[in-house]
């Protein structure tokens, strides 16, 4: 049975906030650390970055608290992380009426002192800032009964000891609950923790290798409607022996798979509530290469023994940093090169900040092929294939002789054959259309005044209302892979008319209807009667 963090004791509001923020299950050091600190143990954790550490000590903290005194007081080596650690504290207070301040030094006292006389209730400082407002009076440590040493040895290391042993002595001893966590556990912080703290229990979680010196590790801004698109892209121009994709949820690994099956390529997905010998019959087909692709979530990934992955393909970052070791783990194995590639949505950066410093490497960003080298990808294997084919004629001879010399007698020269040949090959071609990508930082790179320009047109948008707007229609479809944006800048700027200006577009498979105001279908009719969608001529008429 897996364990849910209900099952470790936390409170409903807590369990709320979990589930927003989709936490779906404790991770190892929180599976272990919660329960012991909600029995009231003093804890001495060991656990790197990434492993879901400071969850670990804030919920039962959390859990606990009650009343408006300032009770918890948390120590962080830097000013950094305290910051990282008070949005976390904030994040998953959510709905419990909790004030919560990072103090660090480098910055005004005002502020803080401000903010710390108005009421807040848990402190997370850096030593140096904490110590100076204890001394002046301003922090009172009567009501602490909570204390959280974060990165004990990192503190150490950077010549806090003194400080630290300040403000231990200075918070009431009686009634208090100490948690220490730390990646190493060396003598000066077993030291602190025998001086400080009452029968401290140990937990840990074994420390992982995260060195995957042989992974090309690359990362992908994308919106989360291109990631399809994206996905495809990439297995239309890479070259791979398997591909592991991982999605967040199961129903995103099936979904996901019947997808690319739709686009064509040889997916599966592989999750939990598979029967064994459903599993068994699918990593068959994976190990025998008619499957290339497999679609997998966390907890199926880890336990599958696939070699041969060349490509593990993150379709949703991880939450967790350990997680990414996990999963690009999979490629790169008996020391071969594997290729790590992430997806991330604009929002996402800092997911990749903190992967990249819990594995202590930098993940490089890429940019996703374009139409283009998707098309000379598959121009290359279909050349390839072609070649072959001709070699083997050119070896064994062919039937076809009568079929050609007729085609010859009829006037047609050899290249005017091959290409009819190619256009029919095209044309028989289960090549799935390539379609667009938005490019995501198109918005964010925004100037002020470039925000305000969009937002006046799309206000002008509205002014064309849907009686003043005449319905065209234009010849092509999604057949020839036409999107709306395709629609609005083919017409917009062969009639030389504002794209904001048309209406509503409705794509069908071989023709696509597009509302044009009153006051533009002149200049439509005239200029763009025949526009090019997508490099295929259009013919636009009334509808
Ligand atoms: P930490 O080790 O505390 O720096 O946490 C690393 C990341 O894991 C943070 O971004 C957390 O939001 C995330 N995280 C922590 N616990 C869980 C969990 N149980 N499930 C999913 N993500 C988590």
């Amino acid at each position: 049975m897996t364990l849910t963090f209900a099952s470790l004791g936390l409170q409903p509001t807590l369990l709320n906030t979990l589930n927003e923020l989709d936490y779906d299950d404790p991770t190892p050091i929180q599976a272990q650390a919660i329960p012991l600190a909600l029995s009231g143990k003093d804890i001495l954790g060991q656990a790197q970055t990434g492993t879901g550490k400071t969850a670990a000590f804030t919920l039962p903290v959390l859990h606990q608290m009650s009343g408006y005194a300032l009770q918890t007081l948390i120590l962080a080596p830097t000013r950094e992380l305290a910051i990282q650690v008070s949005q976390a504290v904030y994040q998953y207070s959510k709905g419990m009426d909790l004030k919560v301040l990072p103090v660090y030094g480098g910055t005004a006292y005002d502020r803080q002192i401000r903010r710390i006389k108005k009421g807040v209730q848990v402190i997370v400082g850096t030593p140096g800032r904490t110590l100076d407002l204890i001394n002046k009076g301003i922090l009172r440590l009567d009501d602490i009964r909570y204390v959280i040493l974060d990165e004990a040895d990192e503190m150490l290391r950077l010549g806090f000891i003194e400080d630290v042993e300040s403000i231990l002595s200075s918070v009431p001893k009686t009634n208090r609950q100490t948690l220490l966590f730390s990646a190493t556990f060396s003598n000066p912080v077993l030291r602190l923790a025998q001086n400080y703290m009452q029968d401290p229990v140990h937990v840990e979680i074994e420390a992982e290798q995260v060195t995957a010196d042989n992974i090309d590790q690359h990362y992908f801004v994308v919106r989360n409607a291109d990631k399809v698109e994206a996905l495809s892209r990439l297995l239309e121009t890479e070259t791979y022996q398997n591909v592991l994709v991982f999605t967040r949820t199961k129903v995103g690994s099936a979904e996901l798979a019947q997808t690319l099956i739709d686009r064509g390529y040889p997916a599966v997905a592989i999750h939990g509530d598979l029967a064994q010998n459903e599993r068994e019959r699918i990593l068959r087909g994976f190990r025998d290469g008619k499957l290339n692709v497999l679609v997998a979530t966390d907890v199926v990934g880890r336990g599958v023994d696939l070699s041969d992955i060349t490509h593990v393909i993150n379709y949703d970052v991880p939450q967790l940093p350990i997680d990414y070791v996990h999963r690009i783990g999979r490629t790169g194995r008996a020391g071969r090169a594997g290729t790590a590639m992430t997806f991330i949505t604009g929002k996402e950066h800092y997911r990749i900040k903190k992967i990249e410093s819990f594995i202590e490497t930098k993940i490089s960003k890429a940019k996703l092929p374009t139409g283009e080298d998707v098309q000379t990808a598959r121009d290359t294997r279909m050349r390839a294939k072609l070649v072959a084919h001709i070699d083997k004629v050119v070896q064994d001879g062919t039937d076809d002789f009568e079929l050609i010399d007729s085609l010859l007698a009829d006037g047609y020269d050899a290249e005017q054959i091959v290409s009819g040949m190619m256009a029919m090959l095209r044309a028989e071609s289960n090549d799935y259309p390539i379609g667009e990508i938005r490019d995501v930082h198109q918005r964010s790179g925004e100037t002020r005044r470039e925000k305000r320009k969009r937002k006046r047109k799309s206000n002008n948008r509205e002014k064309y209302d849907d009686a003043n707007m005449v319905r065209l229609v234009m010849s092509v479809g999604k057949s020839s892979g036409v999107r709306p944006g395709d629609v609005v800048r083919s017409i917009a700027s062969t009639a030389q008319i504002p794209g904001s200006s048309i209406g509503a577009i409705k794509i069908q498979r071989h023709k696509t209807f597009v509302d044009v105001p009153q006051t533009h279908v002149q200049a439509v009719l005239t200029k763009a009667k025949t526009a090019h969608v997508r490099g295929e001529r259009a013919h636009v008429q009334r509808a």
